[in-house]
């Protein structure tokens, strides 16, 4: 059970007055008696002494004998009490109590001791039981004088009187610590409820505030303990929500830093588990599930980032970088940067940038390849001339014959060399992006009827038969006249090239929305499926003697490829082996 504040000190409050109250009742009743026997003494004292004198003066004033019964009788009945009238011998003389004839029966009163005590000191007291009335009484009695006609006056008042009056008290006095009982226990529990009502409006503020409502305020305004510990508590509350901006902000600024960054971005806290990755990274390493909270071997599969991590934890002030290899569906290269992140003298984790540098790495290869490609498609032609050279030199020059032959094989090595240099140069314009392009409207019949002319006699030679496929309505193109007429050239020499005897080229178009879709098909050789891929690289051939008897650079296809997509277009292949290629693309309608 919920025992609360209230309930406690309504308890303590009600225990305390009742311990207080039940003292003060044991107290005062057990003196209670004691003051009404006083009081009732003090108040027989002053009846005894008005009794003793009025009748001193009965005695004094009346001529006749006085009945001293009668005045007892008398006396009685007017204090309620019992008067007896003794002489100085301390016979009964009148007794209220007493008919006329007890009186003279009466025994003789001198030795009672209140009687003794008169004779002492004027004024004697006796407590005892009285065999004449049958009750605890208190005797009180007093001399008269000499002169006086009796000798004493005794009064008395039965005990049970005491009781009577300590038992009215008593039933008083509890009623009363009853009431004071009730009042205090009513009063206290409301002090209470007044006292508590802004304490639980400042418990309510305070669950508020720690829930983040930094808005709620105390509305107390007394300038008391508790109004003190409402402002204090606002003041806390104002103090709190402004940090919290301040944290949120500063926290807001950094994420958003590294989450706009270009870069791919981690951050890691001192157990090296990460706090952050922006999308770039997710999006490089195909993070799907959020990765915070853990560490970063769980998420990407490189042991080498937790040791750039370690590195920077061991060196504290250094960056550290480090180019790595993930090993996804392709492998990606990364130049990772490392540095610490410190709070003051202490280290808090790291930050990890990574650039993508698998491209640029790439091209590199594709760069060194080239150049061992460009040297070697030189050196050959260029041995060849040299050879030749020489052997004319030594003498052949004088063979007729035979010389004419060299000069023949040092013309096609010649043509050879002019047409690389040619190829190159038309690649690097291209690449570049210095190939400026004089955009026309021509008929695409027109470029394909010339160029298939121009091809005719090759073809023949070879026995292939050159064919074009073209729709009535072909739509006009909008192209760069001699780059796509290089196109057609390259294509239609490929498919004459490696084509068989009696197989044909057939040039097809058709206009697809915006676009004018042409096929290069041939009957050829067909390139096999794992070299299609690489069949637009440069130099990339499938058969390398086959291409360099043929006069071929293995440049012809990556020319295309880039006229075609400078025009904005793209170009694809299909090809089976021994049946034929296809080489299919796409212009921009005029
Ligand atoms: P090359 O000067 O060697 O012809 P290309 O870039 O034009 O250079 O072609 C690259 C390679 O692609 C060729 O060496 C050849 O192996 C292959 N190839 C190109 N066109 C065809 C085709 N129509 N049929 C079969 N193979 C082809």
């Amino acid at each position: 059970m919920k025992v609360n504040i209230h309930h406690k000190i309504t308890l303590i409050l009600t225990l305390t007055v009742a311990v207080i109250l039940t003292g003060i009742y044991f107290y005062l009743n057990e003196n209670l008696k004691e003051y009404a026997y006083q009081r009732l003494e003090a108040n027989l004292a002053r009846e005894l002494a008005f009794a003793g004198d009025h009748l001193s003066y009965v005695y004094s004033t009346s001529a006749a004998a006085v009945d001293a019964d009668r005045v007892a009788d008398a006396m009685g009945k007017g204090l309620g009490l019992r008067v007896t009238v003794l002489g100085h011998n301390g016979v009964v003389l009148g007794d209220s109590e007493l008919d006329a004839r007890a009186v003279a029966a009466a025994e003789n009163h001198l030795l009672r001791p209140e009687v003794q005590g008169a004779l002492r000191a004027a004024v004697g007291e006796s407590r005892r039981f009285s065999t004449t009335v049958h009750k605890d009484m208190l005797y009180m009695a007093r001399t008269l004088g000499e002169d006086a006609g009796p000798g004493f006056i005794r009064l008395a008042i039965p005990l049970s009187e005491i009781n009577l009056i300590s038992g009215k008290l008593k039933r008083m006095l509890l009623l009363t610590l009853l009431c004071a009982f009730i009042l205090a226990v009513i009063i206290g529990s409301s002090a209470f409820i007044f006292v508590s009502r802004p304490i639980k409006e400042i418990s309510a503020v305070a669950r508020e505030i720690a829930l983040g409502n930094y808005s709620r305020r105390v509305s107390i305004t007394a300038t008391d303990e508790l109004g003190e510990l409402a402002r204090s508590i606002n003041f806390m509350s104002e103090q709190i929500h402004h940090r919290i901006e301040e944290v949120v902000s500063n926290k807001s600024r950094f994420e958003a830093v590294l989450l706009s960054m270009y870069e791919g971005t981690m951050a890691v806290d001192k157990r090296s588990t990460i706090i952050l990755m922006n999308e770039v990274l997710m999006r490089l390493f195909h993070v799907d599930a959020d990765p915070t909270g853990r560490k970063p071997l769980e998420v990407i599969r490189n042991i080498e980032i937790q040791e750039i991590i370690d590195q920077v934890f061991a060196s504290r002030l250094s960056v550290a970088s480090r180019e790595i290899t993930v090993h996804l569906e392709g492998d990606k290269t990364m130049q990772v940067f490392a540095a610490p992140v410190l709070r003051g003298e202490e280290l808090d984790g790291a930050v990890l940038v990574f650039h993508d540098i698998t491209e640029l790495r790439q091209l590199e290869n594709v760069r060194r390849d080239f150049v061992a490609n460009v040297s070697h498609e030189i050196r050959t032609p260029l041995t060849s001339i040299k050879g030749y050279t020489e052997t004319l030199l030594d003498g052949a020059l004088e063979d007729k014959g035979n010389a004419r032959d060299f000069l023949k094989i040092i013309g096609a090595d010649a043509d050879r060399l002019v047409q690389l240099v040619d190829d190159l140069l038309d690649l690097a314009k291209i690449e570049s992006g210095n190939l400026a392009l004089k955009l026309v409207t021509v008929p695409l019949a027109g470029v394909i009827d010339r160029i298939i002319a121009g091809l005719k006699k090759q073809a023949e030679r070879r026995g292939v038969a050159l064919r074009r496929e073209l729709p009535e309505n072909l739509p006009h193109v909008h192209v760069d006249e001699a780059t796509i007429a290089q196109v057609f050239l390259n294509l239609l020499d490929n498919g004459i090239k490696y084509n068989r005897e009696g197989g044909s080229v057939t040039v097809s178009a058709r206009p697809e929305g915006e676009i004018v879709r042409v096929d290069v098909t041939d009957t050829g050789i067909g390139i096999p499926e794992e070299d299609l891929p690489r069949i637009f690289e440069r130099f990339y051939r499938v058969d390398k003697a086959r291409s360099r008897q043929l006069g071929g650079t293995g440049l012809g296809l990556a020319i295309v490829k880039h006229i075609i997509q400078a025009h904005g277009g793209e170009i694809s292949v299909r090809s089976e082996l021994q049946k034929g290629s296809t080489f299919s693309f796409t212009l921009p309608r005029a």
